[in-house]
């Protein structure tokens, strides 16, 4: 089963693919990740990406897509993947489209997390990452505690891109070029739309329940 997870950032999309990761043993594609990666290398590229990330706009189409298909062809993890914030554009949905038909896989569904703006900006300012064990908090609605993380509190960071206005502009970005996206897969059946301001648990369980209807 590949599943496309959709949403605007701060959405949840990471905390829900890490639940399905561990419960149905897929592998998570995190764009946004694999770019942060090339970031910490300090690498030319990782440079010039860190300046697109901190503008918060999207980084260009042949970097994303040539990352997707090194994933894609990998038959390690054929028809297991969640995408997390992959396709941005329509651009990468043509993509995509062209890369699961030469892997011979299919998408299962793209499941969309729905939450307004200003409950996006209060997420994004109070999420904090464990850069040892990549757990994802929020200072403010799901803090890290003895119980749900056992790592030192040390090890929580902020992303550079984690401040007001590149999260203003994210949210702009996705407005206005990923959720056009959507209608391409409502037209093909796929989509699914939940309410992401539910509690993470009950927001977990209407995911479950939605996949769990797709495999009976
Ligand atoms: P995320 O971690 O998904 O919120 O992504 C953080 C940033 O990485 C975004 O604001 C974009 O600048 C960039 N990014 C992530 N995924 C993509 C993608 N599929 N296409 C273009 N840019 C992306």
């Amino acid at each position: 089963m590949n599943i496309i997870l959709f949403g605007p950032p701060g959405a949840g999309k990471g905390t829900q693919s890490d639940n399905l990761v561990k419960d149905l043993n897929l592998y998570k594609i995190s764009t946004g990740d694999l770019l942060r990666e090339e970031v910490k290398k300090k690498s030319a590229l990782g440079i010039k990406i860190k300046s697109i990330l901190d503008q918060g706009v999207l980084i260009s189409d042949d970097i994303i897509n040539d990352l997707i298909e090194s994933i894609l062809s990998n038959k390690g993890y054929f028809n297991r993947l969640i995408f997390d914030g992959y396709p941005r554009n329509f651009n990468q949905v043509k993509h995509l489209d062209i890369l699961i038909k030469k892997y011979n896989q299919k998408i299962s569904c793209v499941l969309s997390l729905k939450v307004n703006q200003d409950v996006i900006i209060k997420r994004i300012i109070g999420r904090q990452v464990c850069a040892k064990c990549g757990l994802v908090f929020n200072e403010f609605f799901n803090p890290s505690t003895k119980e749900n993380h056992h790592c030192d509190i040390k090890f929580l960071q902020k992303r550079s891109d984690d401040n007001e206005k590149t999260a203003r502009n994210r949210f702009e970005t996705y407005t206005k070029e990923t959720l056009p996206v959507l209608d391409y897969y409502q037209n093909q059946n796929l989509l699914y739309e939940i309410d992401g301001t539910n509690h993470i648990h009950e927001i977990y369980k209407e995911i479950c329940r939605i996949i769990h209807s797709l495999e009976t």
